[in-house]
């Protein structure tokens, strides 16, 4: 190309010369006249600020109808894109935690599209309250008197405390100060609350006759909190719940547990790892459990608090809960989730989250077994491609301790290097479903755990 800059420019095309060539007809009626304008301009900015410092035109001038439909397509991708989960983590936080049960999708497509009786009696013909009938469906899976629906579970642990305790103590053991990630520290969600943080007994052991010592005029709750993501082993005591409803009872006082996860039902019929369930906690007398909706329920991101009638009566007056409330559509897939748990029986089947579970490792196995001859087809001349056993987790913090055999496709570079496993697994994240793996010793790992779509992820592999 010539080296006078002055042609170059003039080899720029003008705005108008350009939006009347017949090739951006389809880009005008696809993006409109608006947007096309104003990447045009970028386009040609970019253009100059080439020629300015390359003293060259940049090679995709050479097509300004493809170079702007490229822009524009990649301008109006999703913030959030579907992706296929390899990495292993089944309530994976960063891809968005539970996949939604059919029967929400449906449920929430409707809830959108129209007025809903949210707050509304048909019988009174006037104002209801909108946990009401997702409360009387949370107690018959439960066994409590009455429902509260947040946001998530850390607002649903604000509230508690901000409803029930707000100036007074709270007990909690030293073992149980969890930080979830992000910003939720119990130490630092009790002072938000305006609650004093009475801590007893050690990091390993603590004793009922601690809580005992450390109750007084002021103290408000017993707390407990579930270690979902972390293990102690070795020298260590705990006070179960039933013991310190025990003790609560006789000073007065309520117990009320951060439950974390909290799986509706107990997950060993299904050989998984057991995990406490709420309805556990309510019959051993505890007056206010909360937990997630998009960990091991399955359904979608919420906070739900369950107990006895009157302190959630305080959670449901509390100014907070106003702030705290749950959308329609996010009651909507609450609803048609926990209807799924209604009928136990076809539950692992239609519940994502607990399908996903439950996949045995030679189900897995043998559909990696399936998609081997392909992938080394194409990938074989640079990357050894295997079958490899692995451990998938539950993630989200539940059950940290426990994995899941299942059984993942490996890529191996055969020249050694890690920049030929980037560059896989790079391509691979940038495609258009990305697909996402992780990569250790020296491989990249697909583990297919999480993969139901088998068709749509060999479409991107192979393409
Ligand atoms: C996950 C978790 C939370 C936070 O729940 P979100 O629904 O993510 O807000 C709080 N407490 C415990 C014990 C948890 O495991």
């Amino acid at each position: 190309m010539t080296t006078d800059p002055r042609s170059l420019y003039s080899l720029i095309p003008s705005t108008d010369r350009l939006l009347n060539a017949g090739e951006f007809a389809g880009l005008l009626a696809d993006f409109g006249h608006t947007r096309v304008v104003a990447t045009l301009r970028q386009m040609q900015d970019d253009a100059r600020e080439h020629i300015r410092q390359h003293q060259s035109l940049p090679d995709w001038c050479a097509d300004w109808a493809g170079a702007l439909g490229c822009r524009l397509a990649s301008a109006r991708q999703s913030a959030l894109r579907p992706v296929f989960n390899l990495t292993g983590t089944v309530l994976h936080t960063n891809l968005g935690r539970a996949i939604q049960p059919q029967e929400a999708v449906e449920a929430v497509s409707q809830a959108m599209a129209s007025p809903v009786t949210l707050e509304y009696s048909l019988e009174g013909a006037g104002r209801g309250h909108r946990d009401q009938a997702l409360a009387a469906l949370l107690c018959e899976l439960t066994g409590a008197e009455d429902a509260c629906i947040v946001n998530n579970n850390a607002a649903a642990v604000l509230l508690m405390l901000a409803a029930c305790a707000s100036g007074q103590e709270v007990v909690v053991s030293r073992g149980e100060l969890v930080e979830i990630g992000g910003a939720f520290r119990i130490p630092d969600v009790m002072r938000q609350a305006g609650c004093q943080l009475r801590e007893v007994g050690t990091t390993n052991r603590t004793h009922l006759k601690d809580y005992q010592a450390a109750v007084n005029d002021q103290t408000a709750l017993l707390m407990k909190v579930h270690t979902s993501n972390y293990h102690i082993e070795g020298f260590t005591k705990s006070v179960s719940e039933q013991e310190l409803v025990t003790l609560g009872d006789t000073l007065g006082i309520p117990v009320i547990t951060d439950l974390g996860s909290g799986s509706l039902v107990d997950l060993s019929q299904y050989g998984l790892p057991a995990e406490p369930m709420p309805r556990q906690l309510i019959a051993a007398g505890v007056s206010l459990v909360s937990f997630s909706g998009d960990k091991l329920l399955g359904g979608p991101q919420a906070g739900i608090i369950v107990g006895k009638k009157a302190l959630i009566e305080r959670l449901q007056q509390h100014p907070l809960k106003r702030a705290l409330r749950a959308d329609k559509m996010t009651l909507a897939a609450l609803e048609a989730t926990l209807r799924l748990y209604q009928h136990p029986e076809t539950l692992a089947e239609r519940l994502p989250t607990l399908r996903l579970l439950t996949r045995s490792a030679e189900d897995i196995r043998a559909q990696a077994e399936r998609l081997l001859a392909p992938l080394q087809a194409r990938y074989g001349a640079d990357f050894l491609v295997a079958v490899e056993p692995c451990l998938s987790q539950i993630g989200s913090g539940s059950l940290p301790v426990d994995r899941l055999p299942g059984a993942a496709l490996t890529f191996t570079p055969r020249d050694g290097r890690g920049s030929t496993l980037e560059a896989l697994a790079n391509g691979w994240r940038a495609a258009l479903v990305p697909v996402i793996g992780h990569i250790s010793d020296g491989r990249l790992w697909l583990d297919l755990r999480c993969l139901e779509d088998e068709a749509g992820l060999m479409e991107i592999l192979l393409s």
